[in-house]
């Protein structure tokens, strides 16, 4: 026993110190590329591993170079961001977990100019007073939807809570069962309607809602109609549900207010590409709906942001409500925002320059080619079977419900290395790519994937399976 401790004493005694490390030429250069308490933590983690591994029976590494590199790592480990890019090759459009819309340059180069400097956010440079956030986007939004007025304000749950508490709260609200969604498991309008204060009233049977079943529940306290948009899933077969038109025309008739949430709300129309059968906002508009609500990053491509469009009579309640003071948005969603519904101005460049509009109305071939140039960049050893093959994509993000988009994807297999094997490698090292598994292959979708991406792609995918 006295032996054997003796020797792990030496044996310890042969570490370096902390500050050994620290004046080291490794630790000289860390402290000049790191903050002083990332390389501190990550050489004590490195020191009490290599403590422990000795009291363990282990050897002391060879030399100082050895414990360095260790250090490094953790360094590395402890200073990488939290929050990182990722390559998306699911073919999944608006992927909720991966950020859903990417921005187009113009919003982009527009945060870019606000955010660095001061702005008139909340300043009316013609009177040289106080101004209103919310002015800055109301012609924009007012000029493509058609509608009279509009808000933005953190997101679309965020919209649907203020005009149910501006609108009808303590009050009831007739919404048909068939359209109490749940979206992404947290967003789940009847729990919105409670935060809200409205009292929901459920009309009709989850496959059919008459007009009459409306009818008949509206009462003294009945202060809304809504209808909701089926975002992300779709009741097939014997199904029936009451056209807005119709329902306009039953609140006209009761003096009462019609909301229609959106979700996603298109502002292009995607239809003549035999893309989904979504109508446009305007179109919604026109019908005479009170308020419509969607979000900014779905179809329409910009940042995270709720659209409230419609009247000025209720749009202009819902910016008097204190909740909109809690619910607004910052500078930088603002600047993303306004840039974005600009390129809506001409759809031709709204279809060319914004990300997810692209990346839905892009040809089969072009990327077909995009996965051609990906496969042939991948240096695969001779156990290693890489294939372009036909697939199908999706929007995602509780949009384009049951449209499938046909695509082409990178198909991978090894024979040394089980698809979730690849996966996972993929998914944890850098820059991070996010595939899918399908029939013992992984599958790279490269519709998602930008041109410029491809190489970083296959170097990758070339690492892993060399
Ligand atoms: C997505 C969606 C929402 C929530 O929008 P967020 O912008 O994600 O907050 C609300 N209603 C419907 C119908 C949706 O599809």
């Amino acid at each position: 026993m006295e032996e054997a401790g003796k020797d792990f004493r030496s044996l310890l005694m042969r570490l370096p110190a902390v500050d050994e490390l620290l004046k080291s030429a490794e630790g000289r250069l860390w402290l000049s590329l790191y903050p002083r308490r990332y390389v501190l933590m990550a050489i004590r983690e490195r020191l009490e591993a290599l403590r422990l591994e000795i009291r363990g029976g282990g050897q002391p590494p060879r030399d100082q170079a050895a414990v360095a590199s260790g250090v490094e790592a953790l360094i590395k480990k402890y200073t990488a961001p939290s929050l990182r890019g990722v390559i998306n090759a699911t073919g999944v459009v608006l992927h909720t977990n991966l950020g859903r819309a990417p921005l187009a340059r113009a919003a982009l180069e527009n945060v870019a100019g606000i955010a660095k400097g001061y702005s008139n956010l909340e300043y009316d440079l013609a009177k040289g007073k106080r101004g209103k956030r919310h002015s800055h986007l109301r012609r924009l939004i007012t000029d493509i939807t058609g509608a009279r007025d509009a808000t933005v304000v953190n997101n679309n749950a965020a919209a649907v809570m203020l005009a149910l508490s501006t609108l009808a709260g303590g009050r009831q609200v007739i919404v048909s069962r068939g359209e109490l969604v749940e979206i992404g498991g947290s967003f789940r309008i009847p729990d919105v309607m409670a935060q809200s204060g409205a009292v929901l009233v459920e009309v009709g049977t989850t496959n059919k809602t008459h007009l009459r079943d409306y009818e008949r529940a509206i009462g003294p306290d009945t202060a809304l109609i809504l209808k909701v948009h089926q975002s992300n899933y779709r009741i097939t077969g014997f199904t029936s549900d009451v056209p807005i038109e119709e329902l306009v025309a039953l609140g006209a008739k009761h003096r009462l207010p019609v909301m229609y949430d959106l979700g996603s709300g298109c502002l292009y129309d995607l239809r003549p590409h035999g893309v989904g059968a979504e109508p446009v906002v305007s179109e919604v508009v026109k019908t005479g709906v009170d308020l419509v609500t969607f979000s900014g990053d779905k179809l329409l491509g910009g940042p995270q942001a709720g659209i409230a469009a419609g009247s000025e009579e209720v749009i202009s309640k819902m910016n008097a409500n204190p909740l909109a003071r809690a619910l607004r948005i910052d500078k930088m969603t603002l600047a993303a925002l306004e840039a974005t519904f600009f390129l809506y101005a001409d759809p031709e460049t709204a279809a060319s320059e914004i990300p997810v509009l692209r990346m839905l109305l892009e040809k089969p071939q072009t990327i077909r080619e995009r996965a051609q140039r990906l496969a042939s960049g991948i240096g695969a050893g001779a156990d290693v079977s890489v294939e372009v093959v036909s697939d199908s994509s999706e929007a995602g993000g509780g949009s384009l419900p049951g449209v499938s988009l046909p695509t082409w994807a990178v198909s991978v297999r090894s024979g040394r290395l089980t698809p979730n094997r690849v996966e996972e490698s993929l998914r944890t090292g850098t820059p991070p790519v996010i595939a899918r598994i399908k029939a013992d292959a992984l599958l790279l979708d490269a519709r998602t994937v930008g041109d410029e991406e491809v190489p970083a792609l296959a170097a990758r995918l070339s690492g892993i399976l060399a």
